[in-house]
C-alpha cells in the first residue's frame, strides 16, 4: 500500500499511520497511532475523503470551546461557524449573517494556528478589510499571530 503515506501529523505532531482494509469506513486514532479502515477499493482518492473527514470532526471538537471563548473575550455573537473544506483559506468571516468558516486542514497544524484563525475571523467583525486597524485589532488579541502564520506556510500533505 504505497500510496498512502507513513505519517500525518495531528495538532503539529506526526502520528504513524496504518490503512487496514474493512467493511466499514472509519478513522480510529488511539492516541499514537491513526488507524484508517476503508471499504476497498483502496485508493488515494478515497483515503483523502475519508481522512479529510476525520480532521474535520477533530478541528470541530477542538474548535468548539475555542470559539466560544474567543466570542466572549472579543464582544462577538455569531449565529453559526462551520469546519470547512476550503481549497487556499484557512477561515473565512461573513459578518452579516455573522457566521465564520475554518479549514478542516487546520488539525495538521499546531492548535494555535487553529484558535489564531479563529481570532483572525472575528477580528473580521470590527474591520472588514485587511487593514492597519486590522492587524493592530488582531495584535492585541494576538501578539504573535505573526509567527503562528509562519507555521501555516509548511505544507505537510497534499490535499484536494
Ligand atoms: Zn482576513
Amino acid at each position: 500500500m504505497r500510496e498512502f503515506p507513513d505519517m500525518l501529523p495531528l495538532w503539529g505532531n506526526p502520528c504513524p499511520l496504518r490503512v487496514l482494509p474493512a467493511e466499514k469506513n472509519q478513522v480510529i486514532f488511539d492516541g499514537e497511532q491513526i488507524n484508517v479502515f476503508m471499504i476497498p477499493p483502496m485508493n488515494q482518492y478515497r483515503f483523502v475523503n475519508l481522512i479529510a473527514e476525520w480532521y474535520r470532526e477533530v478541528c470541530r471538537e477542538a474548535a468548539a470551546d475555542m470559539v466560544r471563548a474567543w466570542c466572549d473575550i472579543m464582544g462577538v455573537s455569531l449565529t453559526q461557524w462551520k469546519i470547512t473544506r476550503a481549497g487556499r483559506s484557512w477561515g473565512s468571516a461573513n459578518t452579516a449573517l455573522k457566521r465564520i468558516n475554518l479549514n478542516l486542514w487546520l488539525a495538521q497544524y499546531p492548535k494555535e494556528c487553529l484558535e489564531m484563525v479563529i481570532v483572525h475571523e472575528l477580528t473580521h467583525f470590527y474591520e472588514s478589510r485587511h487593514t492597519e486597524r486590522f492587524y493592530a485589532i488582531l495584535t492585541r488579541y494576538c501578539p504573535n499571530w505573526h509567527q503562528v502564520y509562519e507555521k501555516l506556510r509548511d505544507k505537510p500533505m497534499n490535499r484536494r
